[in-house]
């Protein structure tokens, strides 16, 4: 791989035989794209003789992986390297940064925190090996910030930990072209780009021979897969592509834009068997004048049309979103009509944010900002609405059969295992570990909580 930077080109290239056995430990943030890019570095590091430790005073290297998405993550890099300051004085332990926040700030974040060893942009992950035996051996304070023209940086790794054995994420595309107004995701992740289908359907032929049983596809916006090359399949074709692949029996996918929501995809849910029946499909707000400010490309008439076609192609399908509140300019009624929207989809589930200022964004300079007491106000009204949606929903669910892929122990007891519906609620249940994880089962849900199910094998 060749990584361009301020600094020139630098490529792939380690003496492994020189690396010792040490180890590394990773605290990320952020969204499955974070998680799934600490995986990644988790692998390369393997290969220079790192291993993972959960325990950052036995780390010989400690990597933070940020999000600048909203103000709290980003904030938790600079508590989180205060926490680690005392390790680098008493043992010398390496520290770096990776993700959105080392690609924002640069070599600024060298010179404001002086104990920093790394900074690891977005699109460098693949050269992390070579960073590290620069401060290794070198003793020079590294940051890599620039864009790779390549596109190597896209690449899936094997599968690690305990899921190793039954999902994998696979990156499709990356970066976003949409510029809504208060996200940073343009700026730091950089333009959408698309792997090759080939590549893709390959990565998840060796998943499969592997024995995993699920693949989620990963971009920002992964309608536009695609997009940009020549002759490449668009997102349903790539869809109907990896649908053919034996031994995948669950295909998910996220994020996808309700603008570029095609009808194709729409279709793709009746005609595709192994298209989990759930999507993930973000509408910030219901009020057209917020939808506008924020430059999202759709109304909440165009949305709630496409909601119901999905509803009539797949009847079963959870149905899950993203919203802000507090937008600048958005009033107790722009705020009505987001709590009406949400009466009306009866998502499964949300993830509700406070707006947050992003510097550099075009929101950034919107006036009339939300006083932070409404925002909070707002959030807790509108999560309270959804919690009771949410259980509703999940009782609903009481009595059903559903087929679950065992992901391992469950957290509450070492006699339940647990694992995911289709339509990707957590379900526990009693069995046995080493004869399910990774297998799809039959269960009959027997009761419901607000944020699992439980259940009974059939
Ligand atoms: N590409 C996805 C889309 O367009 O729906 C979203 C990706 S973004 C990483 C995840 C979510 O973070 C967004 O859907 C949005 O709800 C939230 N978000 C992004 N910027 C934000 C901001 N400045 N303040 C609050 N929430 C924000
Ligand atoms: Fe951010 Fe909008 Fe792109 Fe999603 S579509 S990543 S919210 S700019």
């Amino acid at each position: 791989m060749r990584l361009e930077t301020e600094r020139g080109v630098i490529s792939n290239g380690v003496n492994k035989a020189k690396a010792l056995k040490k180890r590394v430990y990773i605290e990320t943030y952020g969204c499955q794209m974070n998680e799934h890019d600490s995986e990644r570095m988790l692998r390369l590091l393997e290969g220079v003789s790192y291993s993972e430790t959960k325990e950052p005073g036995e780390a010989n290297l400690i990597l933070i992986n940020t999000c600048s998405v909203r103000e709290k993550p980003e904030h938790k890099v600079y508590s989180a390297l205060g926490r680690f300051k005392g390790l680098k004085e008493e043992k010398g332990t390496m520290i770096g940064v990776a993700g959105c926040v080392a690609q924002q700030e640069g070599d600024r974040l060298l010179d404001r925190v002086p104990y920093l060893d790394m900074v690891i942009g977005t699109q460098a992950i693949p050269v992390l090996p070579e960073l590290v035996q620069k401060v290794e051996v070198f003793g020079q304070r590294v940051c890599e910030v620039g864009f790779d023209p390549e596109g190597d940086y896209l690449k899936t790794s094997l599968p690690r930990g305990p899921l190793a054995k039954v999902k994998s994420y696979v990156t499709i595309m990356q970066g976003c072209d949409h510029f809504c107004s208060f996200c940073i995701v343009p700026y730091v992740r950089g333009r959408e780009r698309s792997r090759s289908s080939q590549e893709i359907v390959g990565e998840v032929r060796n998943l499969a021979e592997m024995g995993l049983k699920e693949v989620c596809l990963l971009g920002q916006n992964v309608n536009a897969y695609g997009k940009g090359l020549k002759g490449e399949l668009g997102f349903p074709g790539l869809l109907h592509q990896i649908n053919e692949v034996e031994g995948i029996e669950r295909i998910r996918f996220t994020t996808s834009h309700p603008r570029d929501l095609s009808e194709e995809l729409i279709q793709a849910y009746s005609k595709l068997s192994k298209l989990c029946e759930h999507i993930h499909l973000p509408f910030q707000s219901g009020s057209n004048k917020i939808l506008k400010s924020m430059h999202r490309g759709y109304t909440r008439e165009t949305y709630l049309e496409k909601i119901d076609r999905l509803k009539e192609a797949c009847p079963s399908i959870a149905l899950t979103a993203d919203v802000i509140v507090g937008f600048p300019g958005e009033g107790e009624r722009d705020f009505e009509e987001t709590l009406d929207l949400i009466r009306k989809v009866q998502f499964d589930d949300l993830f509700s944010f406070k707006f947050s200022v992003r510097k550099g964004t075009r929101a950034a300079q919107f006036e009339d900002k939300v006083e932070e007491k409404v925002k909070q106000d707002r959030l807790s009204i509108l999560q309270e609405i959804q919690k009771e949606i949410t259980l509703q929903k999940n009782q609903a669910l009481v009595g059903s059969a559903e087929e679950i892929l065992v992901e391992g122990q469950s957290r509450q007891s070492d006699r339940d295992v647990t694992g995911r519906t289709r339509c990707n609620k957590i379900v526990n249940f009693e069995g046995d570990i080493k004869l399910l994880t990774g297998k799809l089962v039959p269960v009959r849900i027997t009761k419901a909580f607000p944020h699992s199910l439980r259940g009974k094998t059939a």
